[in-house]
């Protein structure tokens, strides 16, 4: 077997062309939607994810606002300017980019974006939201990996997946997301005794670990569907993903590469809650 590959570019194209409608709809009423992206601090990944939001945020003919502040701020200062982007009706939605410095409590910062501006859907109120079947806002990658699977064709209904990691902002809501579309779902941690016998179980594999080449073809089910959520810079300067993708290939029936899977997604996503914030201003 050799497995498809599942083009992300392409499919965030077509949703990235279906929100620059609705923002033109959106214009058509007077209301331009806005998204405003912090970034604290010069971590050179960082720069590269906030630059590339807020070009598609400008090609789909959204306001961008991009705030980028020094990584001695003081706490205090970011969530005075968060206060500020808040009460500010011309924007709709509100990033700030992680990881954030030391000194800086991530989750005060997340708590200190109003919940109905958090496109990110990080704020608990959002979490909560999605954990008891009712979500505002999904988390932009695994939105983008669900849209994936569904536009593959991807049955999830009665399936098994499994989730490699546990974070908060990819592996616990794509956890959720899987169970609420009917799969039976695992979820993996770094203490899971035997990770190979979770993973050769999984006809949907989600792996979001930070951990170049950890899923190794040997440890899939074959004919599994794999989503490599990893982006993982080599030391030759390279991005790998956290499956090792040459001997996934023959066993997988289906995966997303490393970079073009997931990465484009998650940007395409996080236009589609903007859009989805302002469209809300619009009816409310
Ligand atoms: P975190 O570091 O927050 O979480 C990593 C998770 O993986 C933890 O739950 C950890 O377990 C688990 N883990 C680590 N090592 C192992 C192991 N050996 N076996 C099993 N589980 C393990 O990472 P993120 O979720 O933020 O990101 C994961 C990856 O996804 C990174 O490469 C990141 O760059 C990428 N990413 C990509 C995005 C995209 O758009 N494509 C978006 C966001 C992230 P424990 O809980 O026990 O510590």
């Amino acid at each position: 077997m050799t497995a498809r590959l599942i083009d992300g570019k392409a499919l965030a194209a077509q949703v990235r062309a279906q929100v620059a409608e609705r923002v033109q709809a959106l214009k058509a009423h007077g209301i331009t939607p806005g998204l405003a992206v912090v970034l604290v601090g010069d971590d050179p990944a960082s720069q590269v994810y906030v630059r590339n939001k807020a070009a598609a945020c400008e090609a789909a003919g959204m306001l961008s606002r991009t705030v980028t502040l020094a990584a001695d701020t003081p706490e205090g200062e970011l969530l005075d300017l968060l206060e500020a982007l808040n009460t500010d009706a011309s924007i709709h939605g509100i990033l700030v980019q992680l990881p954030l410095p030391g000194h800086i409590d991530t989750g005060r910062v997340i708590a200190g974006i109003d919940a109905t501006k958090d496109v990110d859907g990080f704020h608990v109120a959002n979490a909560g939201l999605l954990l008891t079947g009712r979500p505002r806002f999904l988390p932009c990658t695994p939105y983008g990996i669900m849209k994936m699977l569904e536009s593959e064709g991807v049955p999830l209904w009665g399936t098994e997946a499994v989730v490699v990691g546990a974070s908060n902002i990819v592996g616990k809501p794509m956890a959720l997301l899987l169970l609420a579309a009917g799969a039976t779902v695992t979820i993996c941690n770094s203490k899971t005794r035997d990770l190979a016998a979770q993973t050769r179980r999984a006809d949907v594999l989600i792996v979001a670990t930070g951990r170049p080449g950890m899923i190794t073809g040997d440890m899939l089910k074959p004919g599994a569907v794999v989503i490599d959520v990893g982006i993982n810079r080599l030391e030759d300067g390279r991005l790998a993903g956290d499956v090792d993708f040459e001997t996934a290939v023959p066993v997988a029936s289906a995966i997303t590469p490393v970079p073009g899977g997931v990465g484009p997604m998650t940007i395409a996503m996080l236009l589609v809650n903007t859009v989805e914030a302002a469209e809300r201003q619009l009816s409310a």
